[in-house]
């Protein structure tokens, strides 16, 4: 039985929260005694590609097309079916949501999104999955022939063999005649760091008190090669672009270290952090809930924080 990652090429190579999935689908191939397939479709070389078999994978199906999510879903279903796939697997982003459930609803078959670890097959095949934004877990059993599930951010360790995968190109007539959503240009955002991607976020709060303020942030951003991001009142306001707004309702982020300056730590702001693996919260009120959250707190003002973290990372 093969599981099918569906994976997501960006720049010419394969997402880092790709290759989590492809490392989570190649153990659950494993699980079940199969064989673990890629899937990618977009713009990347083949020596790229290969690399999918440094995380677990043994074969890529590669498909060169243009941005279109009613095509990306038409292709999902059919390697579904020419590869008799039963279990298919991606990272949980606004992309996989989209493709998945319309492969999902065009096969009839059961979709679970948000996974938190592997699942169980002892019986039945039950995924534990992260709830109401991270503050519950549920248990659910896909009872599906075909079974689909998305896995949360920085959930699995990305392990690399140093072993590569076959890649098949596959030439697909286009698939989505219907138009009914056309991506019709990307625009990458300003920034020398990819928000989405970056390993490294820093990010400010109504408590920057203005745009005029934002220097110290960014020179911190600078120091540590990080992407800059912001609260939604803070880009509401415009002081600073929609781009960078992350949580419930903004760009969802799962960087190794997030820092947070000045920032209360409203639940739909951790709605779009909670999957960060460091986060550091500075803010001069000590009561602030996103110190709950938080790994390391800075009780302090952020323009006095701010200096003498740049000037450490600096000396370091
Ligand atoms: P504030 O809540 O005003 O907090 C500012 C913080 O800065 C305070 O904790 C204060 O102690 C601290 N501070 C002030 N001065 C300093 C200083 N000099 N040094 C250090 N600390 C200082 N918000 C999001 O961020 N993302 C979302 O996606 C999002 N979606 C939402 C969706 C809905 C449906 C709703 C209702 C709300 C949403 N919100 C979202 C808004 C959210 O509820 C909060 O209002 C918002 O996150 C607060 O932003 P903030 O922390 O920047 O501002």
């Amino acid at each position: 039985m093969s599981v099918l990652i569906f994976v997501e090429l960006g720049e010419g190579s394969i997402k880092k929260n790709s290759r989590e999935a492809i490392v989570y689908g190649s153990k659950v191939a494993a699980q079940v005694g199969g064989t673990a397939i890629s899937l990618a479709i977009g713009e990347a070389s083949e020596s790229e590609l290969a690399k999918a078999g440094n995380y677990g994978a043994s074969k890529v199906i590669y498909v060169k097309k243009e941005e279109n999510i009613m095509a990306y879903a038409k292709v999902l279903k059919d390697v579904i079916q020419s590869t008799g796939s039963k279990i298919v697997v991606a990272s949980k982003s606004s992309l996989s949501d989209a493709v998945l459930a319309r492969a999902a609803g065009a096969l009839n078959a059961g979709f679970v999104a948000n996974a938190v670890e592997l699942p169980d097959t002892s019986s039945g095949f039950v995924v534990n999955r992260s709830i109401f934004s991270g503050k519950a877990f549920a248990k659910t059993s896909i009872s599906s022939e075909v079974k689909f599930l998305t896995i949360k951010k920085n959930i699995i360790a990305v392990e690399e063999s140093g072993s590569s995968a076959s890649v098949e190109n596959l030439d697909i007539a286009t698939a989505a005649e219907d138009g009914s959503a056309k991506t019709i240009a990307v625009e990458k955002a300003s920034g020398t760091v990819s928000l989405p991607e970056a390993d490294i976020v820093v990010s400010g709060g109504r408590g920057m008190k203005g745009p005029e303020h934002w220097q110290p942030l960014l020179d911190l951003a600078d120091a540590l090669g990080a992407a800059t991001a912001c609260s939604k009142p803070v880009s509401d306001l415009d002081w600073r672009p929609h781009h960078e707004h992350v949580g419930q309702t903004g760009v969802k982020v799962a960087p190794n270290l997030y820092i947070a300056c000045g920032i209360s730590g409203a639940i739909q702001h951790l709605a779009g952090v909670n999957s960060s693996k460091v986060i550091v919260v500075i803010n001069k009120d000590p009561e602030a809930p996103f110190f709950k959250a938080a790994d390391y707190g800075i009780v302090g003002d952020v323009f006095e924080v701010l200096p003498k973290l740049t000037a450490a990372v600096k000396a370091l």
